[in-house]
C-alpha cells in the first residue's frame, strides 16, 4: 500500500524496508528485530502495544503528502544518491566512463554524476523528473 512512499524514502537516502502482503505480526516482529519504525495506513496496526510507539500512522493517500509527513515526523533531510529505490542497497559513486554502455546515449551526454547500487547494480543519475519533484519538496519543507 505504501510502495511509492518506500521508493521515495529510499530516493532521499532513508534506509527503508518494504514488504508486500506480509502478516501484521511479521511486520511488528521485523520492526522490533531490526530496530525500525513501522509506517502503516492501518490504524489498529499502528497502535499495537508491542511496537511501543515505534510506528507512524500515515494519514494522507497522496505520496507527496505522505513523504512530507514522514520527513517532518523524523526530521529527515534529503540525501540523494544514498539508497537504491529498487532494493534499498547502498549507492556508490561510479566513474562516468564505466557506465557508458549501461545508460542511454543522451543521458551519458547530458549527465555528469552517476551512481551504482552495490547490491542490484541499478544505475542512478539525477533525472529531471526527480530533480523537479525534489525542488517542489524542498520548497514545501522550507529548503
Ligand atoms: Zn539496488
Amino acid at each position: 500500500m505504501l510502495g511509492k512512499l518506500a521508493k521515495w524514502l529510499r530516493l532521499i537516502g532513508c534506509d527503508t524496508v518494504y514488504i508486500r502482503d506480509a502478516e501484521d505480526s511479521d511486520l511488528v516482529r521485523i520492526a522490533i528485530q531490526q530496530d525500525r519504525i513501522l509506517l502503516t495506513r492501518d490504524c489498529e496496526l499502528a497502535k499495537r502495544k508491542m511496537l511501543r510507539g515505534r510506528s507512524l500512522l500515515i494519514e494522507d493517500e497522496h505520496t507527496s503528502q505522505q513523504l512530507i509527513q514522514v520527513m517532518q515526523a523524523f526530521g529527515l533531510r534529503i540525501n540523494m544518491f544514498a539508497r537504491c529505490a529498487v532494493c534499498n542497497g547502498e549507492i556508490l559513486r561510479v566513474d562516468k566512463d564505466s557506465i557508458r554502455k549501461s545508460v542511454p546515449p543522451y543521458v551519458f551526454d547530458t549527465q555528469e554524476c552517476f551512481g551504482r547500487c552495490s547490491v542490484c547494480g541499478h544505475i542512478y543519475w539525477r533525472g529531471t523528473h526527480v530533480d523537479s519533484a525534489l525542488k517542489r519538496l524542498e520548497t514545501y519543507l522550507g529548503g
